[in-house]
């Protein structure tokens, strides 16, 4: 097991602080600190960098992001179990980990870091996509965050870095792929946490663009795609129905034939649409 610091092995972290894992929580943590590290390193070095962490639970990715040089680290954790075996980081680090007690989906990083951030974090699985997709649409692009490094169901990693003409390609894919280059770093067998989930897991990077690949209005796009795959196997004449007087006409005018159906539409033709509808 590699030696990333002095601090306790992991296992006896979670011994010391009885942090048995909660299903409710989605806790399923990361023992390996070789493992943490490179998931720390996803997005290249990390001196200097502001990070925000949701969920850090008993700290094994923490200590990685600390270890490979992250200048100050946020730590968002629901679960107040873990606050001593964080303090005992905290303390190892002096003045670089803040440790918030918190809800992640109720706070805003901003009031405690200062932009650009970059988000490295092994997600609860209950609330990633609600995360995710809350990242991908701020108020104004470029966001705060600069890069976004992610742990998910292998199965919603492939669903953000999909291409048209698949089951997985969908309103992900599309949020994701339109500001930001998204890939899939690295794969992680159930094994490789503690509990294994049922499922394999992905690690999924994302950097923000300085613009959006294709302009098109934000809201007008999201609503449009969420209405286009709700009813992915209709022709999309009929899936955007009442979106606009003549959607027949409409999808012409934006390039697209009206018996396409959702999942043949490629990211540019989205936002064709979003900007004739717009
Ligand atoms: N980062 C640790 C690791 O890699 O071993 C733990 C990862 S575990 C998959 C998810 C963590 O997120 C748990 O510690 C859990 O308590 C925490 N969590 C769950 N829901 C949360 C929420 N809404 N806000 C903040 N933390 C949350």
């Amino acid at each position: 097991m590699a030696q990333i610091d002095d601090l306790p092995p992991l296992r006896d972290v979670i011994a010391a602080h009885d942090l048995r894992a909660k299903k409710s929580l989605g806790q399923n943590f990361l023992l390996d600190l070789n493992l943490t590290a490179r998931i720390a390193r996803v997005g290249g070095s990390l001196e200097g960098a502001r990070v925000l962490e949701v969920g850090p639970g008993p700290g094994g990715l923490t200590r990685a992001l600390l270890a490979e040089g992250a200048e100050e680290v946020l730590a968002v954790e629901k679960d107040a179990r873990c606050l001593p075996a964080l303090a005992q980081i905290a303390a190892h680090y002096p003045g670089r980990l803040e440790v918030v007690s918190a809800d992640a989906l109720e706070i805003d990083p901003g009031a405690y870091l200062e932009a650009p951030w970059r988000v490295i974090s092994n997600l609860p699985y209950n609330v990633g996509t609600e995360l995710l997709i809350r990242w991908l649409t701020p108020p104004d692009w470029p966001p705060r965050w600069e890069s976004l490094t992610l742990m998910f169901q292998r199965e919603v990693a492939e669903r953000i870095v999909a291409q048209p003409g698949g089951k997985a390609y969908g309103r992900l894919a599309i949020l994701s792929q339109w500001r930001c280059d998204a890939r899939i770093a690295l794969s992680l067998p159930p094994e490789a946490f503690s509990p294994p989930p049922k499922v394999s897991s992905a690690v999924v990077h994302l950097t923000a663009l300085p613009a959006p690949r294709f302009p098109a209005p934000p809201a007008v796009l999201e609503r449009v795609v969420a209405k286009g795959f709700n009813q992915r196997r209709k022709m999309l004449r009929a899936a955007l129905k009442g979106l606009a007087p003549d959607i027949e006409g409409t999808l012409r005018d934006a390039g697209l034939e009206p018996t396409m159906r959702a999942e043949q539409v490629p990211l540019e033709g989205w936002c064709a649409l979003a900007r004739a509808l717009g």
